[in-house]
């Protein structure tokens, strides 16, 4: 029996991974929350959803993520998907300019289901620079534009996997 919103130090956030198909939006979740990797991720089409929690500032925040089921290849996220989230990470692949360039319309269905939400920009796929199409100041720009975090991150690796989403849940700790 407390008063709410004092019952304890646990915050659930819903996080959102959108961006084209390919750019290893489940194979981000996959890193973050089991710490693995798979070359082939057909079989994690419907993957769904992934948990993880991280302690922030003594506090314990739970990442709730949803994946998609693949409807990213047809443009047509529900906005049911992205009703109510907290933190989105809009994702690129460092070796598709296309990706990149789709990302305005990404972020555009985004802020019309939920103008709230926690924005990162993250350039996936950094472990093949040899093959980059997108440079850093492109994503960084693209970022800074929207005021928005940017990170590239190699979900293969594991490189600055973790850290954005510790920096993604501090910012929304500093708002609530
Ligand atoms: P999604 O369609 O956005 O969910 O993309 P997936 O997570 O299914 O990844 C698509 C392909 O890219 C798969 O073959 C992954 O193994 C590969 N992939 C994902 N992330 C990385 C990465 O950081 N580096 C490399 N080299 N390949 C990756
Ligand atoms: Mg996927």
């Amino acid at each position: 029996m407390s008063r709410p919103g004092l019952q304890d130090d646990k915050f659930c956030v819903k996080v959102v991974i959108i961006g084209d198909s390919g750019v290893g939006k489940t194979s981000i979740a996959q890193r973050f929350a089991q710490d693995s990797f798979s070359e082939n991720t057909a079989s994690s089409v419907g993957a769904g959803y992934f948990v993880k929690h991280l302690e922030i500032e003594d506090r314990k925040v739970y990442f709730q993520i949803w994946d998609t089921a693949g409807q990213e290849n047809f443009r047509s996220l529900v906005p049911m998907f992205l009703r109510d989230a907290k933190i989105a990470l809009l994702v690129y692949d460092i070796t598709s300019m296309e990706s990149f360039l789709n990302l305005e319309a990404w972020q555009s269905d985004l802020l019309t289901a939920e103008p709230e939400v926690t924005v990162a920009i993250i350039g996936n796929k950094s472990d093949l620079k040899d093959y980059r199409k997108v440079e850093v100041r492109k994503g960084q720009g693209y970022a800074n534009r929207h005021k928005m975090l940017f990170t590239e991150t190699s979900a293969k690796r594991g490189t600055n996997v973790e850290e954005i989403f510790f920096e993604l849940g501090s910012q929304l700790l500093q708002r609530n």
